[in-house]
């Protein structure tokens, strides 16, 4: 059995992107999932996750060696208003590793302890958040959604103050960095050139090798391509991220922070479960709208990088911002065309889904069963309030592609009552329920008989309204 072999770059990095600390140690832990397809990706060893030296690694007990913890610095926008100073308040990025691929990987524990950065916090997660962030990372990655991934969930065998007492846990998310928006804007915002242009190479290395170093315009389209992408891919799953605040913006264009997320079941472009989103600032259809303000913020905090001359780096920016809007409606038809089964489109089909889009929203369709069920070729009509809303639609369509909508329309998705059902299961203990939905979840776009009860959308008693920043 073998231990991670450590290459910690972030920490190689001046010391004012970090406060290095050890995680604070927790009295029993126990694992509650190694996710070992990852681990054989990051080029860890499963077997030693789960022994014993492991098990202290996970819980934060005792660093391997050559693990170097460090809680990273950052500021953000949350909500629109400006938060000088954030950072990692629960988390320790504990070192890098170097994946059997040759990708570089974060190794992050997330509820191990307070920091300098934990504000009024307590460091801590509870177990509920982390079945929930566990769960619906993986089957991001699992439906093909780039995203910060789950390595492992431990126990602390502590209790956590919340609105009542908890069962502890951390998470051990991986990533290929934890570079945020808000990373650039916390030593922008301080004047710190030099911190900047370290922060723009170290990004450029991790996430974007074919961008030339320095190249903070190369960098800046770079960002705003892949993000752009990715919205495209969570308004294709009915997803909403709920709290895409900039220190939650991540510069390698992959989802990050798990907390009120949510799919939707019934389809509504206003859609809004975060409990603290009381405007519907980051509601549905408002996602690529707050994207591209959080990537002004991303340019702002790169202009003197840009050019010298602030007038030339406004006007290269603001081009580059302009080029959010062709990403995204390519990425936005790839993703809506191969939902109906068309390899390629036009105007035409684009108000076609418009149209489809509309009458699923006038009739309450469920989004996922809607989209599965016409891949199937039955029973899509069943999903609407007045089917014959579907059939007049469906002789417009006249059909697509099935081999394309069933890879593109899962039948699968972390229904917010079935990760709320695995949640309530596992704080009394039983995480049967867990590790069902994660198994289903792995396997998204096929059709398994043993699944079908997760496939249903909630009744009425099951359907949950409101999601909560829990931590
Ligand atoms: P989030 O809502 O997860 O994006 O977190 C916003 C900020 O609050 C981040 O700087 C977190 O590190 C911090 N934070 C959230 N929960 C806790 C906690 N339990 N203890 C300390 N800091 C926290
Ligand atoms: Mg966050």
């Amino acid at each position: 059995m073998n231990p991670p072999r450590f290459d910690n770059s972030y920490a190689r990095l001046p010391q004012r992107f970090y406060t290095k600390l050890q995680p604070k140690p927790v009295a029993s832990p126990s694992v509650i999932a190694v996710n070992d397809a990852l681990a054989a990706q990051m080029g860890l060893d499963a077997d030693w996750l789960r022994s014993d030296d492991g098990v202290a690694m996970l819980a934060g007990n005792a660093m391997p060696h050559g693990a170097d913890p460090l809680a990273q610095v950052y500021a953000g926008h949350q909500f629109g208003g400006w938060s000088p100073q954030l950072g990692d308040g629960r988390a320790n990025v504990i070192g890098e590793v170097l994946g059997a691929d040759g990708g570089r990987w974060d190794i992050q524990l997330k509820g191990s302890g307070p920091t300098p950065y934990s504000r009024r916090g307590d460091g801590r997660a509870g177990l509920g958040p982390v079945l929930r962030e566990y769960i619906v990372s993986e089957a991001m990655h699992a439906l093909g959604v780039p995203t910060t991934r789950a390595l492992a969930a431990v126990q602390t065998g502590e209790r956590v103050q919340r609105e009542t007492g908890v069962p502890g846990a951390i998470l051990t998310r991986a990533a290929r960095s934890h570079i945020r928006v808000g990373t650039f804007q916390f030593f922008a915002s301080r004047d710190d050139q030099e911190a900047v242009s370290l922060l723009l190479d170290h990004a450029i290395e991790r996430h974007y090798p074919e961008v030339a170093l320095g190249d903070a315009l190369g960098f800046l389209t770079a960002v705003i391509a892949a993000q752009a992408k990715l919205v495209a891919k969570w308004m294709g799953l009915g997803f909403i991220h709920g709290v895409m605040n900039t220190d939650n913006t991540h510069v390698g264009g992959l989802t990050i922070d798990y907390g009120p997320c949510a799919f939707m079941d019934a389809y509504h472009p206003a859609k809004v479960f975060s409990s603290i989103d009381q405007q519907g600032r980051y509601a549905y259809q408002g996602q690529p709208e707050v994207l591209v303000w959080n990537l002004a913020q991303l340019a702002t905090s790169l202009l003197p990088l840009i050019d010298p001359d602030r007038d030339k780096a406004v006007t290269a920016a603001r081009t580059a911002l302009e080029s959010f809007g062709d990403y995204y409606t390519a990425a936005w038809k790839q993703v809506f065309f191969a939902k109906i089964g068309f390899a390629t489109g036009g105007d035409a089909q684009v108000v076609l889904i418009q149209d489809l889009l509309t009458r699923m929203s006038d009739n309450g369709a469920d989004f996922t069963r809607v989209f599965r069920a016409m891949a199937r070729g039955q029973g899509a009509r069943d999903e609407f309030v007045d089917p014959t809303s579907f059939d007049h639609w469906e002789t417009r369509w006249g059909g697509g592609d099935t081999e394309l909508m069933m890879a593109s329309n899962p039948a699968i998705i972390p229904r917010n009552h079935r990760v709320e059902e695995a949640i309530q299961a596992g704080l009394q203990g039983d995480f049967a329920p867990f590790n069902r939905l994660n198994a289903a979840l792995a396997l998204p776009f096929k059709d398994v008989a043993e699944h079908a009860d997760l496939e249903a959308a909630p009744s009425n008693q099951q359907l949950i309204h409101q999601t909560f920043c829990g931590t």
